[in-house]
């Protein structure tokens, strides 16, 4: 494979250029070659540098707050000049309420100041690499279901069942992890109550500690083992680093939850329709 070129651009007013010396340093550390364009870039300027490098990737930071008229104004003299195959990621002090708007102007993907170099640099190989089977740009799917621990599904069934009037669909033991589960189908998605088989159970232990509740939150997703390498390698902090099995023959794989904001996230890869 050719060498990934980078073009690392500072369009507008902005007077620091140290983040984006550091963007530019990492994707080096990366095997890339950057090219930086120095500081108070007009897009116009930007988009021929692109151009002109033959750069496989634009990378541009903004920290003045022009960011809603400077990137699309990239893109657009990118269109002008037949090159809008170019991708433009964007990156910088970016309000969360400006991505939806940047994303729909032809942004392909703006990082937030929380992200790591190594995400960055990882994105950016994936976009221009095996895009197709990338994980990285396929979200997951959908809630698969809600995990709720409770002491005696017997005991809890009914409020679900009878007053909620959902269809229970499946209950089972998973040996392995010392647990029962039962199966509510609401919509597209599950509630899955969990209750502890005994003492060695983490359910045991969650509700010794929390009380009954809501105990994980699971996703539905696609390649799960090469989604859980991928974020192991970008410096998420998993449970699993590999899937184990889960109950409904499904394979699962829990994100711990310091990476998500105090919720535990499970993967949750299943081949069959419905649960
Ligand atoms: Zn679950």
């Amino acid at each position: 494979m050719a060498n990934t070129r980078v073009l690392i651009a500072k369009p507008g007013l902005d007077g620091h250029d140290r983040g984006a010396l550091v963007i530019s340093q990492a994707l080096r550390d990366h095997g890339m070659e950057v090219i930086y364009t120095g500081l108070r870039q007009s897009p116009a300027q930007i988009a021929q540098a692109a151009i002109q490098e033959d750069v496989d990737v634009i990378g541009v930071s903004s920290l003045s707050g022009a960011h809603n008229s400077l990137f699309p104004k990239i893109i657009e003299e990118l269109d002008k000049h037949d090159a809008s195959d170019i991708p433009v990621i964007g990156g910088g002090v970016i309000p969360s309420e400006d991505i939806p708007y940047l994303l729909e102007k032809g942004i392909k993907k703006v990082f937030t100041s929380g992200a790591s170099t190594d995400a960055l640099a990882n994105y950016i190989k994936e976009l221009l690499g095996h895009q197709d089977e990338s994980v990285v740009n396929t979200a997951p799917k959908k809630i698969a279901h809600i995990g709720i621990a409770v002491k005696n599904i017997e005991e809890s069934l009914s409020f679900y069942t009878d007053i909620l009037n959902l269809e229970l669909k499946a209950v089972e033991k998973v040996e392995s992890e010392s647990v029962k589960v039962a199966f509510l189908k609401i919509g597209e998605s599950m509630l899955e109550l969990l209750e502890p088989l005994n003492e060695k159970s983490t359910i045991h232990r969650f509700i010794q500690n929390k009380g009954e509740g809501v105990h994980h939150i699971a996703l539905e997703v696609d390649n799960l083992e090469e989604r859980l390498n991928y974020y192991k390698k970008n410096g998420v902090r998993l449970i699993d680093t590999s899937p184990r099995v889960g109950a409904n023959n499904s394979q699962v794989g829990f994100i711990h939850p310091k990476a998500a904001n105090s919720v535990l996230i499970e993967l949750y890869e299943h081949d069959e329709e419905n649960v």
